[in-house]
């Protein structure tokens, strides 16, 4: 007998604010489609004087290949592609085997929208999301864009959790919702649990409702960042292009631009731009769920009496994974005490 089971891994995350700007952005990339993971073009610049970080982001591929996953309806899409890029942007740049984790519920018909990155030995980004109701649908705002904050809603938290095989237990930071529209709320998480100044942008763009753009990107004030700097990096944020007019721009041209301007508003900045570091990166979509994984869960779901039962009668039942939909057949087994983990 098959029964069909949802369950959802659970992973582990920190927290810094003080002073934030948000904004949205999105740009056109490739309409490639494809059955194997499609890759999104990061890259993250820290500025001569060290004072700023810029990371910026490229996505429209994979998260039209992730929201076409889970079949979401269009305000689902744009919520779903706004967390998973916000979730790259702050996962970004972790030790290897780190789990950032991005999960806002703020009580709207959209339930919970969730995304998790990490970065494996081979230096590789990997990030899935889901989001519980795929099939939401709000009405339009009055200028026509989807209405991400109805969907998600405002009486609610966004939970950062970070985690690594090697730490006794994870870190969390947890907000208000501010809007619901995630670059809010992930300026808002910034400011208040990193204590990070920052102006983030996500922003997806949707035409016969299907994604055709998606772009993010955040800077940040670290610790010795002038005010100077932080008057430069806030005029040309407010200067980037509009969405259409990014159509032709990619990851790394933002930053540098971004960059540049910085570092012109800094004193002595021309002999410090040989030391600004940048870093090029991929993203691609990657689960990690495997029957063995999912058998546990499974037990877990079932209860010890039930799960027994099952294994002794061997009675095989099909998992899905929420976060990439792929569906398991397995025989529930007994979870290691690791598995048992909290929402
Ligand atoms: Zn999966």
């Amino acid at each position: 007998m098959r029964r069909l089971l949802m369950c959802r891994h659970v992973s582990n995350g920190s927290g810094y604010s003080k002073h934030s700007r948000t904004a949205s952005l999105t740009a056109f990339f490739s309409h490639a489609t494809s059955t194997t993971s499609e890759i999104a073009d990061f890259t993250r610049v820290l500025t001569a004087s060290g004072g700023v970080s810029i990371k910026t982001l490229n996505a429209s591929s994979l998260v039209r290949q992730a929201t076409e996953l889970h079949n979401c309806s269009p305000v689902a899409a744009a919520a779903l592609g706004r967390v998973i890029m916000g979730t790259i942007l702050l996962g970004a740049g972790r030790d290897y085997n780190e789990v950032t984790q991005v999960r806002l519920f703020g009580g709207g018909p959209a339930g919970v929208v969730c995304a998790e990155v990490t970065t494996d030995e081979n230096g590789l980004m990997g990030v899935r999301g889901f989001v519980e109701n795929p099939s939401v649908d709000v009405p339009t705002k009055d200028d026509g864009s989807h209405n991400v904050g109805a969907a998600i809603g405002t009486e609610g938290v966004l939970r950062v959790q970070r985690s690594h095989p090697s730490w006794k237990q994870p870190y969390s930071g947890v907000t208000a919702l501010v809007t619901g529209e995630v670059g809010d709320d992930l300026a808002h998480y910034m400011m208040v649990s990193e204590q990070t100044p920052s102006a983030i942008g996500v922003g997806v763009t949707l035409l016969n409702e299907s994604v055709v753009g998606a772009a993010a990107f955040l800077c940040a004030a670290l610790p010795g960042c002038t005010d100077v700097e932080l008057d430069a990096l806030e005029a040309s944020v407010l200067k980037l292009p509009k969405p259409s007019a990014l159509a032709s721009l990619n990851a790394s041209d933002v930053a540098e631009s971004l960059a540049d301007d910085c570092s012109l508003a800094t004193p002595g900045a021309g002999a410090k731009t040989s030391t600004r570091q940048r870093w090029d990166e991929s993203v691609v979509l990657r689960c990690n769920c495997t029957g063995a994984s999912m058998a546990e869960s499974l037990a877990l779901a079932l209860g010890s009496t039930e799960a027994e039962a099952a294994r002794r009668d061997g009675k095989e039942t099909e998992v899905k994974c929420d976060w990439c939909g792929r569906r398991h057949l397995v025989l529930p087994s007994v979870p290691s005490a690791s598995e048992i983990v909290t929402p």
